[in-house]
């Protein structure tokens, strides 16, 4: 956990968010053991914007993976970010409702969560077929 944590806390500087000033940074690992991170990137136009779970995802996949077995996300603030609507759905799409999620500050204090818990209800398209 630590590694993702040290990963996590590299993507929030790197990330790029002039509007709103709250960098985000999020690590995933794999089952193979491999480590993806991505940082939030706004843009002017502000529903462009990516969050830094979109970001980790993205370089999973490129990278040929399709699993992610945990994820420590890093946000700057009083209290720790949680993952937005939309992440807990992209996160569904590559894990299970029992994966690790840990949302963190960089002074330490951090929550710690499952999918399940977040998203107890995830859209699953294989149950929409008939
Ligand atoms: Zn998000």
């Amino acid at each position: 956990m630590k590694q993702l944590r040290v990963a996590a806390k590299i993507a929030m500087h790197q990330a790029y968010a002039p509007y709103s000033e709250y960098q985000v940074g999020a690590a995933l690992r794999t089952p193979s053991g491999n480590v993806y991170s991505g940082g939030n990137v706004e843009n002017a136009a502000y529903p462009l914007g990516n969050c830094a779970e979109a970001s980790a995802i993205a370089a999973m996949v490129l990278a040929g993976e399709r699993e992610i077995a945990e994820i420590f996300i890093m946000s700057k603030g009083k209290k720790p970010g949680t993952v937005c609507g939309g992440c807990r759905q992209r996160l569904a799409e590559f894990a299970g409702p029992d994966i690790r999620i840990d949302c963190g500050l960089e002074s330490g204090e951090t929550n710690t969560y499952t999918l399940g818990e977040l998203l107890p209800h995830a859209f699953d398209l294989k149950e929409t077929k008939i």
